[in-house]
């Protein structure tokens, strides 16, 4: 039967009707995992052990009472787990095991959830290849000499090789979006404040959102109603509940307005693409939707809005890896040397760029040319987007610019890896949710994504979208 390969939906009518018990989903899944994670390398752990004893734990209970009985699911080693490494793929967080669990993690097992293992990542969420783990790198499941995207890379790959169903990632300038598009899968990043950040490893704090990415829209929707919602612990939550975000899922598009960008040409775009996105449009009018052309020329300034804020933010943030709290300490003389050392021997390369592109751009000198600019410009695009949504329901455009790359072949370009997030960056400045939805495959048989953002907690429509997307796409790798 496949059961690594089932959605959570499918998984959820075979609990309810008796006719598989977690223990055999989780042994599909750890095979999966055995078979294909050599080569892969989405995980950077998985616990045996712990996860059928988990499994045995839970047929004791009632699957109705639970939205995620059984179900198998990878978290990114960003999120803190108690009892397992949370190491942010970073050298100076080696060993370190979280005395708490993230508020998602503690939801998420009372839904009756299975954590099976960590994820790969890039380190402490900087990246967009996956390229940046000090352990290991994650390749893309369609071919072997691509990268997964990044940086939750590890859950991209994970649940494209069908290894779980679901895996949580984390995005703060579309790091769930972009290697959901270049892996195959959905990928969900809400309204900033709608999933807590309690227990996620802070990269940029106004940016930071955990999200879902699974195989369909649906199974997005499932995990979205476990992990949503206010949270005592995570002040920048939203109050409101969020409602159910499989609501508009049947809903279709009739009469919906769908934004797109009318100068898409301005940015270098792949050719299959394209061609999706004209079908697409086509498609989508043909089934009820009115497609508005909209300008959007402050896309442009996101790139460099996203890289001042994130940067400054992270900068401040990383700050407490200092060699005293947390796991690696380097030998030293004194203590000076030995924040030092530890800084310098403990972080990569590319942590160490944004720190020092932190730290400029907050310096006294330069806080008002840099730093403050990025927030007015912030400003801006959010004003842009208020126009766009006051008009239209939901904006389409590509996840990104093109398919995925080969590894190896932009790690020693940060500009051009940080240009390629020039779609995603713009919903996390303006707060806004969003949503990556496999597209296709390009003739080498590489995934393309198309990505819907819709405006402030408009989840609800956003997943309607989605859905529709999903059924003109027909698109599962299974
Ligand atoms: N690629 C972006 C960066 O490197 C986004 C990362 C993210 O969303 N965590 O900052």
């Amino acid at each position: 039967m496949e059961l690594n390969k089932k959605s959570i939906s499918e998984l959820k009518e075979l609990y309810s009707n008796g006719s598989v018990k977690p223990s055999e989903v989780v042994r599909a899944c750890l095979d999966a995992i055995s078979n294909k994670d050599t080569e892969i390398g989405a995980f950077l752990e998985v616990m045996p052990e712990d996860v059928l004893r988990r499994a045995r734990e839970l047929e004791k209970e009632s699957p109705e009472e639970m939205p995620l009985y059984g179900i198998p699911i990878a978290v990114k080693d960003n999120i803190c787990t108690i009892g397992s490494r949370t190491t942010c793929a970073s050298k100076i967080l080696e060993g370190y095991v979280p005395p708490y669990n993230a508020t998602v993690v503690e939801r998420l097992l009372d839904a009756g959830a299975i954590i099976i293992g960590k994820t790969n990542m890039d380190e402490f969420a900087m990246g967009s290849s996956t390229e940046n783990s000090a352990y290991q790198i994650t390749k893309n499941p369609w071919n072997m000499e691509f990268a997964p995207g990044g940086s939750s890379g590890g859950s991209a790959a994970a649940v494209a090789a069908s290894m779980v169903p679901v895996a949580l990632g984390s995005d703060t300038g579309g790091s769930i979006r972009q290697p959901a598009s270049l892996c195959g899968v959905v990928g969900l990043k809400g309204t900033y404040g709608r999933v807590s950040r309690y227990g996620l490893v802070a990269f940029a704090s106004s940016l930071d959102q955990i999200g879902p990415i699974t195989r369909t829209v649906d199974d997005s929707a499932i995990v979205m109603n476990v992990i949503s919602g206010r949270d005592p612990f995570d002040a920048t939550t939203i109050p409101d509940e969020p409602g159910d975000f499989r609501a508009g899922l049947g809903r279709g598009v009739e009469q919906l307005k769908i934004a797109v960008p009318v100068d898409l040409e301005r940015w270098d775009i792949d050719a299959e693409l394209k061609d999706i996105l004209k079908d697409t449009i086509e498609k989508l009018e043909e089934a009820g939707a009115k497609i508005e052309p909209v300008n959007f020329p402050d896309m442009d300034a996101s790139i460099a809005c996203y890289y001042v804020i994130a940067n400054a933010e992270a900068s401040s943030n990383l700050a407490r890896y200092d060699g005293v709290k947390y796991a690696f300490r380097a030998e030293a003389e004194t203590l000076d040397e030995m924040y030092e050392r530890t800084r310098g021997e403990g972080f990569g390369d590319e942590v160490k760029r944004r720190i020092l592109l932190g730290t400029y751009v907050l310096s006294a000198g330069y806080y008002d040319a840099y730093y403050n600019k990025a927030q007015q410009v912030r400003a801006m695009i959010c004003s842009r987007f208020e126009a766009i949504f006051s008009a239209n329901d939901l904006v389409m455009l590509p996840t990104v610019p093109g398919p995925s790359f080969r590894l190896g072949e932009r790690i020693d370009n940060p500009i051009e890896m940080y240009l390629s997030d020039i779609f995603t960056t713009p919903a996390n400045i303006a707060g806004i949710p969003a949503i990556s939805v496999p597209a296709g495959l390009t003739r080498k048989g590489l995934p393309l994504g198309i990505q819907l953002m819709a405006g402030y907690t408009q989840e609800e429509k956003l997943l309607q979208g989605a859905a529709m997307l999903e059924k003109i796409y027909k698109f599962n790798k299974g």
